[in-house]
């Protein structure tokens, strides 16, 4: 294989962020364009023709449906370019593993779609991004990457999207895998793979919708009651996603008013606002009761992602919704 080709989609976040001083603490994300962030790869002598493309410049915080939209069409016609060999998505850590998500379920498995940030800005000392942008370079220009959905790289290791999760506020290493570990780990001029690739030939598990609709996630606490129930459904959310004790747990007179959230034919999934482990069905909780889906290895803003899509391709019975949290 000759040189990789690799489309760059940039969105802003740290990667792109300046303190402008090399010991700052302080920085905005999303300052650098992404021609000199290819400008600054290149000179390292990456073997691979980069064109990049601005979606956004922003901090991930304030990335949702508006930058979602022209970041997927972006990528579907990338991948229908025969002259592009991968994507990389350039993206702020605090909402990658939603995009991630969002992207992975919705798009086919096959050439790589790869999604990168950093923790420190462009100019700080140590800054990780250029590093692990290219060791996006290298995945993403790798015909062993096709097939494995769309992947995270951060800190020397790639990520499956479904199991990716930051992990610290501050550390350069701050994503890890759940309940996966890594898929491989990487470095500019090495990857080493732990397994085939394993969706070669699947197609997008759900259609990219024409809108996401409202869905909120409760955040449960020791001596909570019903009314934060009742004041998210003032906002006629289309489902609910509880972050909740454990595995999924929530006081009795939550799970009451959440079973009548079920009732009212909106869909309540369990999740847990615990970073480790799964949540499942008939536990605690009498989910057949009540009508929950079990939000098994998801975390909520995961969970939320899943929900949102399903809703809106007209997904609605409970059993289907729960195999598709059962799915890996
Ligand atoms: N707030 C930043 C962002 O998500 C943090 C980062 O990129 O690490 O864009």
């Amino acid at each position: 294989m000759g040189t990789p080709h690799i489309r760059i989609l940039a969105t802003g976040g740290t990667i792109a962020g300046s303190a402008g001083s090399a010991i700052g603490h302080g920085y905005r994300a999303g300052q650098v364009a992404i021609a000199d962030m290819v400008a600054g790869a290149q000179a390292l002598g990456i073997a691979a023709q980069l064109d990049g493309i601005d979606i956004a410049q922003v901090g991930s915080q304030d990335i949702g449906w508006p930058q979602w939209q022209p970041l997927h069409r972006h990528i579907v016609e990338a991948l229908a370019d025969e002259d592009i060999d991968g994507i990389i998505v350039t993206h702020g850590t605090d909402t990658a593993e939603e995009t991630a998500m969002l992207l992975d379920i919705t798009l086919p498995a096959g050439k790589p779609v790869v999604l990168v940030g950093a923790m420190r800005p462009a100019d700080a000392v140590g800054s990780d991004g250029l590093r692990n942008f290219a060791n996006a370079v290298r995945v993403a220009g790798d015909p062993a990457a096709h097939g494995r959905g769309v992947m995270l790289v951060m800190g020397d290791t790639v990520l499956a999207a479904s199991d990716a999760r930051k992990w610290a506020t501050a550390n350069i290493d701050a994503f890890r895998g759940y309940p996966r570990g890594p898929l491989g780990v990487v470095t500019p001029a090495t990857l080493d793979w732990f397994g085939p690739a394993d969706r070669t030939g699947n197609p997008a598990r759900f259609a990219f919708p024409d809108r996401l609709p409202r869905v909120e996630i409760l955040y449960a606490h020791a001596g909570m009651d019903e009314a934060t129930v009742g004041a998210l459904l003032r906002l006629d959310p289309a489902g609910m996603v509880l972050a909740g004790l454990g595995q999924g747990n929530a006081p009795r007179a939550v799970l009451s008013a959440l079973a009548e959230v079920v009732a009212s034919g909106r869909p309540v999934v369990r999740a847990s606002r615990v970073d480790e482990g799964s949540v499942d069905r008939n536990v605690e909780v009498d989910d057949d009761a009540a009508g929950f889906i079990a939000s098994r290895a998801y975390n909520p803003q995961k969970s939320r992602i899943l929900l949102q899509v399903m809703l809106a391709n007209g997904i609605t019975d409970p059993a289907r919704m729960q195999a598709e949290f059962d799915r890996r």
